[in-house]
C-alpha cells in the first residue's frame, strides 16, 4: 500500500538508523517518551522564538546584561510552565537551560553584527512539493533562524542542545544542511546559503581574529550540482518510504549494525540497555569508552497503549495506556479508541507485531 510521505531530515535519519524504529514511529505511530535533553532543547527553542519577535528588544537586552533569564518575568513564566509540564523543573535542569539560552542569545542572535541582514526569519517553515525534471519529492521542516543579506548570501542557523557536537558523517555530509540548503534554493532562488550549527552547551564566543569557539560549526556552501544530485536521492527515498512494508521494517535493525567507529551515535548504541535503570552503577559504553547514561530505545520493550483510529482503522494518534484519557474519538466520523499491545522490538523479543499491521 502506498502512503503519502513528507520527508524531513529527522525522518530520513530515523529510517537510516533503524528500520524498526521507523516502523514504530511513522507507521504504527507508537507513543514515545521524550528525554530530558530533548525537552530542554525544545524550551530553549521556544524562548529563542519568543525573543526573536519584534518588540522583545528590552527583554533580550536585560537577559544579556544580567547573563540570566530569571530577571525577566515573562520569560521565567514561559520556561517554568513548560519545564514543570515536561518534568525538567529541578535546579540542575533550570540552570542548564539558563546557560544555554544566554549562550545562544549572545551569538549574533539578530544576524551578523557587521552586515545587518535585510531580512530575517524565525522558525521559517518550508513545505515543498516537487514533480518536474525527473524528480519527485515532498520535503518539510522548520529553519530555526534564516538571515538574508543584501549581497545575495543567506545564513541558515540551527540550534543544538546536545552534549556532543557533530562527528563523522554529520560533519562531512550533513543531511539537515543539504535539506535546508535545498529549501532555501526553493524559497529564495539566487541566494547563496551557508548553514551554521550552534551548539548551546559549547563555546560560542568570537575572538579578536573573528574565530568562533568550538560550539559553532559552519558548513561550506552546498553547490548547485550537489543539490541537483540530492534531489534524485530524495526521489528514491520518497518512493521507498511511500511503499514501506513490514518486510522493510525488519530488514535493517540498528542492533545488527556495526558500532560506529567515528564516535557518533548509532548502530547498537541506539538500542540502549533493557532494565538499565534498575541496575544502578552499570553503564553502557560508547565507542570511546564513555558512559551512556539512562538510555533505552523507546521501542525496545513491549507495551500496552491506546490508539485513536479512523473509520478505516488507520491510526490517527496514540498514547500510553495510562494517558488514554487524552484521546478523544469523534464518533460522528466513525473514529474509535482501541487498546493495543506492542510485543517489543522483534530483534530482542523475537515476535512480530500484532496481526492488524501485518497486512
Ligand atoms: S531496540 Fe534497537 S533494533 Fe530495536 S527498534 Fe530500538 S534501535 Fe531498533
Amino acid at each position: 500500500m502506498s502512503r503519502r510521505v513528507q520527508l524531513s531530515a529527522s525522518r530520513i535519519k530515523t529510517a537510516q538508523q533503524c528500520s524498526w524504529t521507523y516502523w514504530c514511529k511513522y507507521i504504527l505511530k507508537l507513543p514515545d517518551t521524550t528525554n530530558e535533553g530533548a525537552s530542554k532543547g525544545w524550551i530553549c527553542h521556544l524562548v529563542f522564538e519568543t525573543l526573536g519577535q519584534s518588540g522583545k528588544k528590552r527583554e533580550f537586552n536585560k537577559i544579556l546584561k544580567e547573563r540570566s533569564v530569571w530577571g525577566v518575568p515573562s520569560i521565567k513564566k514561559l520556561i517554568m510552565s513548560h519545564a514543570k509540564r515536561l518534568a525538567v523543573d529541578d535546579d540542575e535542569n533550570l540552570e542548564d537551560m539558563d546557560k544555554m539560552i544566554v549562550n545562544g542569545l549572545g551569538y549574533n542572535f539578530h544576524g551578523d553584527a557587521k552586515h545587518k541582514p535585510n531580512k530575517k526569519f524565525i522558525e521559517k517553515e518550508f513545505n515543498i512539493d516537487v514533480d518536474e525534471r525527473g524528480v519527485k519529492y515532498s520535503i518539510r521542516g522548520f529553519i530555526d533562524q534564516l538571515f538574508l543579506y543584501k549581497d545575495g548570501t543567506a545564513t541558515i542557523r540551527d540550534f543544538k542542545s546536545s552534549k556532543q557536537t557533530f562527528k563523522g558523517k554529520d560533519l562531512t555530509d550533513n543531511l539537515q544542511d543539504i535539506m535546508y540548503s535545498l529549501a532555501v534554493r526553493h524559497l529564495f532562488p539566487g541566494n547563496k546559503s551557508n548553514s551554521e550549527f550552534v551548539f548551546l552547551k559549547f563555546d560560542l564566543s568570537t575572538d579578536l581574529l573573528g574565530h568562533t569557539g568550538n560550539g559553532v560549526i559552519k558548513m561550506p556552501t552546498v553547490t548547485s550540482e550537489e543539490l541537483d544530485g540530492f534531489e534524485h536521492e530524495l526521489s528514491a527515498i520518497q518512493t521507498y518510504l511511500e511503499n514501506y512494508s513490514y518486510k522493510n521494517a525488519t530488514c535493517s535493525y540498528a542492533a545488527k549494525k556495526d558500532y560506529p567507529k567515528d564516535g557518533s551515535f548509532g548502530g547498537p548504541l541506539a538500542c540502549g540497555r533493557e532494565g538499565y535503570k534498575k541496575r544502578k552503577g552499570e553503564f553502557l559504553l560508547d565507542a570511546n569508552g564513555k558512559k551512556i547514561k539512562n538510555f533505552i530505545c523507546a521501542f525496545r520493550k513491549p507495551m500496552k497503549y491506546s490508539a485513536l483510529l479512523d473509520k478505516d482503522d488507520n491510526v490517527i494518534k496514540t498514547s500510553f495506556y495510562k494517558d488514554r484519557g487524552t484521546l478523544t474519538a469523534d464518533k460522528s466520523k466513525g473514529e474509535k479508541i482501541k487498546t493495543m499491545e506492542y510485543d517489543g522490538c522483534p530483534h530482542f523479543h523475537n515476535k512480530g507485531i500484532i496481526d492488524d499491521f501485518l497486512s
